[in-house]
């Protein structure tokens, strides 16, 4: 970019300052710099513009008519991922401890030159946009820490995680809690006639029905390899049954393309359970399993239940 040309900023900045003379040459200045700038004469005045519009920097005077900077900080921050730099002048009692404490990013003394300004308003707006960066890449990280990489699902790290807390939310409120435990039929043969990479698109496929017959409190996983479960939250077996015959007759009528013009539809069976009398996870997990192998016993293509022996 040319150094003469103005650079066009996205960031909207809002300056609040009583002193009319001072508030339009702040003004003039960042708009010279290339930002959108809105500038008023109170912190009321201010928090209307806040409400309305998308402001990311706010530039406030102290001593204001009306509420003051720093409470007009303390106010913002608490509701709007807004960085702030408060200005005040030399023979005021203001302190940059009391400004940080509000929730300020920086501190300026009044009178400053612009290029002060103008230099702390771009330190704030690294900082700004570094932190956000950051944060953008850790909740990817976080969300590759959960996901199944072939389908998208939801991992078996997470399964464990979450119907842990399904499991201890169920105990304390009494609600009931399903699990449905699903492995795809005679996938070894598909595999084997087929290809590996064929029978990863079903697994994909798969990932996919799932999803699309669940309701958004469920949660569907990646169990192991052509293994899948569906934590059925406030759902009794009764209920858990309908998903499962929903996912059931879904896949049925899905035509794969493994070779040019030869359709295979592929089958699932399935094991549902309902949680019981505070037992371990590991007891409950191990029946909607044991229901999933009734139903290979049945002949596959099938839905088993299985209820605790005490229950
Ligand atoms: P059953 O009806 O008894 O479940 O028969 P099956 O052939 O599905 O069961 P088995 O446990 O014998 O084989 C599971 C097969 O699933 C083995 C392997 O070929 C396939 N498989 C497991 N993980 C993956 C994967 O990530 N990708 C692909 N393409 N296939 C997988
Ligand atoms: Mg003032
Ligand atoms: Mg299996
Ligand atoms: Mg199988």
């Amino acid at each position: 970019m040319k150094k003469n040309k103005i650079e066009k900023m996205h960031e909207h900045i809002l300056v609040v300052e009583d002193d009319t003379a001072i508030r339009d040459s702040i003004h003039e200045c960042f708009e010279r710099q290339g930002f959108p700038v809105s500038s008023v004469a109170s912190a009321e005045e201010a928090i209307e513009i806040i409400k309305s519009k998308d402001i990311h920097i706010l530039i406030t005077d102290i001593m204001l008519p009306g509420k003051n900077g720093l409470q007009l900080t303390h106010e913002i921050k608490k509701d709007y991922d807004i960085d702030v730099i408060v200005m005040t002048g030399y023979s005021e009692n203001y302190s940059y401890e009391e400004a940080i404490h509000k929730g300020a990013s920086d501190f300026v003394f009044k009178p400053f030159r612009f290029e002060e300004l103008v230099l702390r308003l771009k330190r704030v707006l690294k900082e700004r946009r570094l932190t956000k960066e950051r944060n953008r890449i850790l909740s990817k990280l976080e969300n590759l820490a959960i996901t199944d990489g072939l389908t998208k699902l939801y991992n078996l790290r997470h399964f464990y995680h979450l119907l842990e807390i399904e499991i201890d939310r169920c105990s304390r409120y009494g609600h009931p809690l399903a699990l449905l435990l699903m492995d795809i039929d005679n996938f070894k043969i598909y595999n084997d006639t087929y290809g590996h990479l064929e029978g990863d698109k079903v697994l994909i496929r798969l990932g996919q029905i799932i999803t699309s017959c669940l309701r958004t409190m469920d949660s569907a996983f990646r169990y192991g390899g052509e293994e899948f479960t569906i934590i059925l939250p406030e759902t009794t077996a009764e209920e858990a049954k309908n998903v499962a015959h929903r996912i059931k007759t879904v896949v049925e009528y899905e035509h794969f393309l493994p070779e040019p013009g030869n359709p295979i539809r592929i089958t699932v069976s399935t094991g549902v359970t309902e949680y019981t009398n505070k037992e371990p996870l590991s007891t409950f997990i191990k029946r909607a399993d044991q229901a999933m192998y009734l139903s290979k016993e049945k002949g596959r293509n099938t839905i088993s239940f299985l209820f605790a022996e005490n229950s």
